[in-house]
């Protein structure tokens, strides 16, 4: 795989990063694009593209040649240990080389930025309780907020990132912080098998890399508690990240996973003290809601975020976030579920019910010792077996 040196251009408001890319699937361009106020953020170096295309690289086979300068530090990393990480967790991935054009040996120094991710969900607004609201070193308070268009809103869903980015721009404006939009092809050099959970830490830190000319360091907020990390095949690289970023940071971009302190009731919890979060807290798994709200309060995220708020004693807190109404007709039947799961998110929510001394609904105790429960889990699966057995005894 060839990876030609970068092209900056400037375009309308737009200013675009982008490099050729060369290799057994055809010649192609990945960029990736945001508004021009933000030019001086742009890193002159490859690192963003060969963090980008190293697991594309892998899955085919082939070395990467770069007509460019890339940071030490990163080839150091790139060239054995992240390999071998990422081929535990994907095992069909190729061990490759990596030869660039220049190497980049200056004296490790970070710049000022301090960037996140935002989405406005849980792990968002708990990253930024303890590094935004609360008082912290100003080495390690949030400065700019990423949203970034690298997989997450499915293939070439260009117009749902456009408008989860709109959705999200009064609640960033209340914050004082710039929200930065940077759109990008990435996703198209990841076929099927290499799907957005088990690769979303490296397509997301190789736009913090492509940020390094004013962005020092970069959190990414871990969906797991430390006691859930594990590196293994089909794990996806969320459950690694406390080992993934370090490896993916350069001598002026410090990267790192934050959170992994907090189980996802603490977190809940954490989240729950912020004001600023009532109105916006978005942990919705449905991109369109018509029920007014942001939260479509019964999607199993909806759900375990609710019912952790009702535990807590918080819940009407979020009425103006959340169709409460609406999640009070589906708790019953949630509870039951949480009662009968052996899974740890719903037994952390039943232990937090215990330590609350929180009594579930009577008619959910009934619903979980009538075993009705792992059906209403899955009605699709039920409704198929009976028209299968229907269908036989036809
Ligand atoms: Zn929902």
């Amino acid at each position: 795989m060839k990876i030609s040196k970068p092209q900056i251009v400037q375009e309308n408001n737009q200013i675009t990063y982008r490099v050729d890319v060369e290799s057994i699937r055809g010649n192609e361009t990945l960029w990736y694009s945001l508004h021009e106020s933000y030019g001086d953020l742009l890193s002159k170096t490859c690192d963003a593209p060969l963090v980008a295309l190293l697991i594309p690289a892998m899955a085919i086979g082939e070395d990467i040649h770069i007509n460019g300068m890339i940071s030490e530090r990163l080839l150091y990393n790139l060239s054995v240990p992240l390999q071998k990480l990422l081929q535990l967790i994907i095992p069909s991935l190729h061990q490759i080389k990596i030869h660039p054009e220049d190497v980049c040996c200056d004296k490790p120094s970070l710049v000022s930025g301090v960037a996140t991710g935002f989405s406005g969900g849980i792990d968002s607004y708990c990253l930024l309780a303890d590094h935004y609201y609360s008082k912290v070193s100003e080495r390690f308070k949030i400065t700019h907020l990423l949203f970034n268009n690298v997989g997450s809103h499915g293939s070439g869903a260009e117009q749902l990132f456009r408008e989860r980015y709109e959705r999200l721009v009064p609640v960033a404006e209340l914050l004082g912080l710039p929200f930065l939009m940077i759109n990008s092809n990435l996703d198209s050099f990841y076929d099927k098998k290499l799907s957005f959970q088990q690769t979303h830490t490296i397509r997301n830190a190789s736009v913090a890399l492509l940020l390094q000319g004013g962005i020092g360091r970069y959190m990414y907020g871990s969906a797991y508690h430390y006691s859930d990390a594990f590196v293994g095949p089909s794990t996806g690289t969320g459950r690694t990240d406390n080992i993934t970023l370090p490896l993916l940071s350069t001598d002026t971009l410090d990267a790192f996973s934050v959170g992994g302190e907090y189980t996802r009731v603490e977190k809940t919890l954490r989240v729950a003290e912020l004001l600023d979060s009532y109105k916006h807290l978005d942990v919705c798994v449905n991109a369109y809601n018509t029920n007014g709200y942001t939260n479509c309060s019964t999607c199993w995220k909806c759900l375990r975020t609710l019912a952790t708020l009702e535990i807590a004693g918080c819940l009407e807190r979020y009425s103006a976030s959340f169709d409460l109404n609406a999640y009070k007709s589906s708790r019953v039947k949630f509870f039951a579920t949480l009662l009968g799961s052996n899974d740890p998110l719903p037994r952390e929510i039943v232990q937090f019910a215990k330590d609350r001394k929180y009594s579930f609904p009577v008619s959910s105790h009934i619903i979980h010792a009538s075993g009705i429960y792992p059906m209403m889990r899955f009605p699709g699966r039920v409704i198929r077996k009976l028209k299968r057995l229907t269908n036989n005894s036809g």
